[in-house]
């Protein structure tokens, strides 16, 4: 059975009236890549550096490695490197100047020096740029060195803000691989994203909807909160349908994915079984139909719209 090496209980943190963290509580075990999901402003970062001890947290505590994160903070400090959103490497400094800057933070003993700068730099694709100034890399291979400046001191923690924010489909492939290699080697990542399917891809996910967790469970376990049935369509003009039935009683609301709609309601069959009857717009085609598995976008859709209908949220909580 697996262990947590993060732990949250009740943190909360709060900016004057605001409050951006609420009462969070959930453990996260060793070797999890733990995704956090949730809208811009949701309180993820605030969270993330709340536990990487920047942020003195308002109420509750949280523990990394059995480690107070604020009154241990120095301490901690050693069991996880942060990649941050505005990551600050040194753009004057070279590939391997910014390693070795790094690593002379961290302390890293200069026996072990070249060794690991050596495996970071074959990890994260870097050896024939090691002379070249950070500043000049293309924002892919900067965030990979930002990445591996978050490795230097082999944390068992990592923390990553957005790490694929803006990276074209092959660098953000390399970048999870990264991470699958990590996790396989016993690291715990705690990543935010705003992509779902790169949701799919965590062993855990948590929703943060304004500062509160609405779910947390692995993606199949969220998916399978989704208990209401998902009605897809195949309707032209596709833009017209997806006004028309968006204005439809029952129907909370409609996605387009790959040129058909899907509708989210509680009450699907029952509509199905009405349009069949008599379709009620006679300016729009309606040429199929067919039942869809929720996906993660799906599920988050209906968490962070307040689908609650649609969700059988207990089983998560
Ligand atoms: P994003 O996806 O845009 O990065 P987020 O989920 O990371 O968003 P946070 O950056 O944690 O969200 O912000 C949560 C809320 O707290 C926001 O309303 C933000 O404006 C507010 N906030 C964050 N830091 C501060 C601060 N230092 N002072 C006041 N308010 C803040």
């Amino acid at each position: 059975m697996s262990e947590p090496i993060i732990a949250l209980s009740g943190l909360t943190k709060t900016y004057g009236d605001l409050c951006a963290v609420r009462d969070l509580s959930l453990q996260i075990n060793r070797g999890d890549i733990f995704g956090f999901l949730g809208a811009n402003g949701a309180g993820k970062t605030t969270t993330m550096r709340m536990l990487c001890g920047l942020v003195r947290p308002t109420a509750g505590s949280a523990t990394i490695a059995n480690g107070d994160v604020w009154r241990d903070r120095y301490a901690v400090r050693s069991k996880f490197g942060y990649m941050a959103q505005k990551f600050s490497l040194y753009p004057d400094l070279t590939v391997l100047e910014n390693l070795r800057f790094f690593a002379g933070a961290y302390r890293v003993p200069p026996n072990e020096l070249g060794e690991r700068i050596e495996r970071i730099l074959g990890q994260m694709d870097l050896k024939e740029k090691r002379d070249t100034p950070a500043g000049s890399l293309s924002g892919g291979m900067r965030q990979l060195l930002a990445l591996g400046c978050a490795l230097v001191h082999e944390p068992p923690v990592l923390f990553l803000d957005e790490p694929t924010s803006g990276l074209d489909p092959v660098h953000r492939q390399q970048m999870w691989d990264l991470l699958y290699d990590l996790s396989h080697n016993g690291i715990t990542v705690f990543v935010t994203t705003h992509y779902m399917d790169e949701a799919e891809r965590c062993t855990e996910v948590g929703f943060l909807h304004e500062g509160r967790l609405l779910a947390k469970a692995p993606p199949r376990g969220l998916k399978a909160t989704f208990k209401a049935k998902l009605l897809e369509l195949d309707a032209r003009p596709v833009m017209d349908a997806l006004v028309r039935l968006r204005e439809t009683e029952g129907v909370l609301g409609v996605s387009l994915r790959s040129g058909s709609l899907r509708v989210y309601s509680p009450a699907a069959e029952d509509l199905l079984a009405g349009w069949q009857r008599q379709w009620p717009f006679p300016e729009i085609s309606l040429l199929d139909h067919r039942w869809a598995e929720p996906d993660m976008e799906d599920v988050f859709t209906a968490y962070s719209q307040g689908y609650d209908a649609m969700l059988n949220q207990e089983a998560v909580q």
